[in-house]
């Protein structure tokens, strides 16, 4: 049976718990056995739900979904070397949160929710208001007033009700928070049905790869939600056999807010400067699931890489010029894909992912 568990004191609550987090203020995860059916998921419909057995959603007959996900994973040719990435700009909204929010919103829907509250710096956002549209759940949602006016247009469009915070992603957070002590909080950060949706990137990838996992994966970190949702996915994956090995994770930040990055290095947290990224999907100053994120990184042997706003803005024309219409956040996995391709073995099979559409910043030019 699937179980909520604290992940500071290990105390359990069932599935229908609707709080966001354990008495003792830590944070939940979420504990339930995925399993492949091999043969019965290939002759399924190509979206993410054909990996039913793996995703904690019991009644699978009223499922709310677009049928969305198994996107396309593109050989692109880096400096020689080609790197496989997958197509999660091509979602209904824009961006892979969809994985995130397709299952999050089946869930709030199984256990009788019908109003949420979520707070993003835009994608999240956008993913969330758009289920609530589908599934005829209200949502409020908090931005910080400087989210890129496309994607509050897009959050308004699906009818959710918007709160734009001044002036931090911190005090966006904090508002949506205080609202969440009476309204369920469908947020990508703590809920951890949004992982348990997003670890289907990993699935995906090891069936378009033939069913075997890669070396290394190559992805953007501010919250962690890509970050863990995928390492959760491929252990998933590894429990079950399916594959030998846990991909390397190589995670990238913007140099202008890279708390974990200089973490890892060393630098203490009281003696990092943070400056405005275009970036805005990955300008995470304090991200709550830190430590998950560390542990992630180093179980595989991974590593992380920054990269300065040039580096972002030159990938953005970049992959623009090969036919590649993605987002500066997106772009900053780009540039920090290109430092690593560099030193990469020449058998490293790397995957990496476009994660939110150009659309979404369609003001910026560059
Ligand atoms: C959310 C998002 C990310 C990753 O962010 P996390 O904060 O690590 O979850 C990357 N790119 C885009 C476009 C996003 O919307
Ligand atoms: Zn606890």
């Amino acid at each position: 049976m699937a179980k909520l568990i604290c992940s500071v004191c290990g105390k359990t609550f069932p599935t229908n718990y609707k709080g966001f987090t354990c008495e003792c203020g830590g944070i939940l995860d979420l504990e339930f056995e995925a399993e492949f059916p091999i043969e019965k998921i290939e002759k399924r419909k190509p979206n993410m739900w054909r990996y039913l057995e793996a995703i904690p959603i019991a009644d699978n007959r009223h499922l709310i979904t677009f049928d969305e996900g198994f996107t396309p994973l593109l050989p692109i040719d880096f400096s020689g070397k080609t790197v496989f990435v997958k197509q999660d700009h091509l979602f209904q909204t824009g961006s892979y949160k969809d994985r995130g929010a397709a299952v999050l919103l089946n869930h709030a829907k199984e256990i009788g929710i019908t109003k949420v509250v979520e707070d993003s710096s835009g994608n999240a956002g956008c993913a969330i208001a758009a289920y609530c549209a589908k599934a005829s759940i209200k949502c409020d949602i908090f931005v910080p007033f400087e989210t890129s006016p496309a994607k509050i247009a897009q959050i308004k469009a699906y009818g959710a009700e918007i709160h734009e915070v001044k002036f931090t992603r911190e005090d966006t957070a904090n508002a949506a928070l205080n609202m969440a002590k009476e309204t369920y909080y469908a947020s990508h950060v703590y809920n951890p049905y949004f992982f348990h949706g997003v670890k289907t990137f990993s699935y995906e990838v090891t069936e378009q790869l033939g069913w075997k996992a890669p070396d290394t994966i190559v992805i953007p970190v501010g919250n962690g939600t890509l970050l863990l949702g995928a390492y959760i996915g491929f252990q998933d994956l590894r429990k079950a056999e399916i594959i030998e090995k846990m991909p390397k994770i190589v995670a990238v930040q913007a140099q202008n807010c890279a708390p974990l990055a200089k973490n890892f290095e060393g630098v203490s947290s009281s003696k990092i400067i943070f400056r405005k990224t275009i970036a805005e999907g990955i300008a995470i100053a304090n991200p709550a699931r830190k430590a998950q994120i560390m542990k992630a990184v180093s179980d595989t042997e991974g590593r992380f890489l920054t990269v300065s706003e040039k580096e972002i803005k030159d990938a953005i024309k970049e992959m623009a010029m090969q036919g590649y219409y993605i987002e500066p956040t997106s772009a900053a996995t780009v540039a920090g894909l290109k430092k690593y391709v560099r030193n990469a073995q020449k058998r490293e099979k790397i995957v990496s992912v476009f994660t939110g559409h150009g659309l979404k910043s369609a003001n910026l030019s560059f």
